[in-house]
């Protein structure tokens, strides 16, 4: 064992409440710290591919997730009228798990939380870490309550806006923006959206994604200036011109959006830090170490794999640095394939020749492809 007996996670997300749970299971005590006052988490629908639901099934959480969540086999291409012209399966099933299911982001904390807490973490909300010093054997941590405890280690699980991450390696890695910028709206589901559907326009791309027997969402992509930002009162409205040139199922959603629609926009960056992912007894996961678009949906599914792989290191035997050392080496490769596919699908669905072109050769290959590599052992 790398002696690791007591663990501080920064951050009570995905990756982080996955963590606290993965390390209670290791046998190791651990306290969440997270800078929001409560649960609460914005956001719609979770995709949850067959890897991430392997991971969350090493965790004893697949079940609760599926069983909360709607599982699909794939989603309907169309253009920008509604007319179907491919569908695109999810790919492989995982031990014997749906190829995908969309779970409603709340509904994935609860579920996340609870079992975290179950297992005995520790979940401390409304406070931050002021200060920590790592002395080699252990590290002291100042928290903004005042409380003063030791840590074995401390796992940054604090996002893309992560502030560990700057101690861990420096100012040289930012998030990075990618042009795009990714609308959703929650809406009551429309009776004939019963799968999800993705309509391409000419440099926008509109969903519509049942997360619910009563729910759905509608989503976009679009192609924004660096440096763009909507004030929250115009949201809708933008939305709504950047959806102007469709016709079909988009239209009718967009037209009966009503004026109090809770529209969010989010920039859409990437990032990608090289090995090792930690400093001392300091160590990162999930945003915090890598951000892809969410154009594969495995922005969740990296940070669980990354919490079970790094709990699973951190039970083994052996020295800590290089248990640390071995978790970015089993996890960079991977993420770095998922970021740079994730971009790559991006820059492709913007551009509707390139779009037809892969949807009229099988974008069933190319997305089997990366199921392939996704299925791959973590
Ligand atoms: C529009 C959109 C759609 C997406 N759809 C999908 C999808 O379908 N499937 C998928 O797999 N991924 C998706 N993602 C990506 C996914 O949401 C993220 O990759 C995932 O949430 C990362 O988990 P995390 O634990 O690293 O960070 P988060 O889940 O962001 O959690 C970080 C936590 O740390 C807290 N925190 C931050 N700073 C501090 C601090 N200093 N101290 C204490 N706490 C702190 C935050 O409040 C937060 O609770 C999507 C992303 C976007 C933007």
């Amino acid at each position: 064992m790398a002696n690791i007996d007591r663990a501080l996670v920064i951050g009570a997300g995905i990756g982080g409440l996955s963590a606290a749970t993965a390390l209670r299971q290791a046998g190791i005590a651990v306290d969440v710290v997270e800078k929001s006052p409560t649960n609460r988490v914005l956001g719609v629908g979770i995709f949850q591919p067959a890897n991430a639901l392997r991971a969350l099934h090493s965790i004893g959480l697949a079940e609760a997730c599926i069983a909360a969540g709607w599982p699909y086999a794939g989603v309907r291409l169309c253009d920008a009228e509604g007319t179907a012209h491919g569908f695109l399966p999810f790919g492989s099933r995982l031990e014997g798990m749906p190829a995908n299911s969309l779970i409603q982001r709340p509904t994935l904390q609860r579920i996340l939380t609870d079992a975290a807490t179950d297992a005995g973490a520790a979940l401390i909300f409304g406070t931050v870490v002021d200060d920590l010093v790592d002395d080699g054997n252990g590290v002291d941590v100042t928290f903004s309550n005042g409380e003063r405890r030791r840590y074995d280690i401390v796992i940054g699980f604090d996002g893309i806006r992560s502030q560990l991450r700057r101690y861990v390696a420096g100012d040289a890695h930012q998030p990075g923006y990618t042009g795009y910028v990714a609308w959703r709206v929650p809406l009551p589901r429309s009776v004939d959206v019963t799968e999800p559907a993705m309509f391409y326009g000419p440099r926008v791309k509109a969903m519509l994604m049942p997360t619910s027997p009563e729910a759905m969402y509608m989503g976009a992509v679009t192609e924004e200036p660096e440096g763009v930002t909507f004030d929250r009162s115009s949201l809708r409205d933008a939305l709504v011109e950047r959806l102007a040139l469709f016709s079909g199922p988009i239209a009718e959603v967009r037209d009966a959006l009503p004026d109090d629609a809770d529209v969010s926009a989010y920039p859409l960056e990437t990032l990608l830090l090289p090995a090792p992912w930690h400093r001392g007894r300091v160590v990162l996961g999930g945003d915090a170490a890598h951000v892809c678009t969410p154009h594969q949906a495995q922005g969740a599914a990296m940070a669980v794999e990354d919490a079970v792989v790094l709990a699973e290191l951190l039970a083994g035997d052996g020295d800590l640095d290089k248990a640390l050392t071995s978790y970015a080496e089993r996890r960079q490769p991977r993420c770095a394939f998922v970021v740079q596919a994730s971009v790559g699908i991006a820059r492709m669905e913007m551009d509707t020749v390139q779009m037809n072109a892969a949807v009229a050769a099988g974008a069933a290959a190319g997305s089997s492809k990366l199921s392939e590599a996704l299925s791959a052992p973590i």
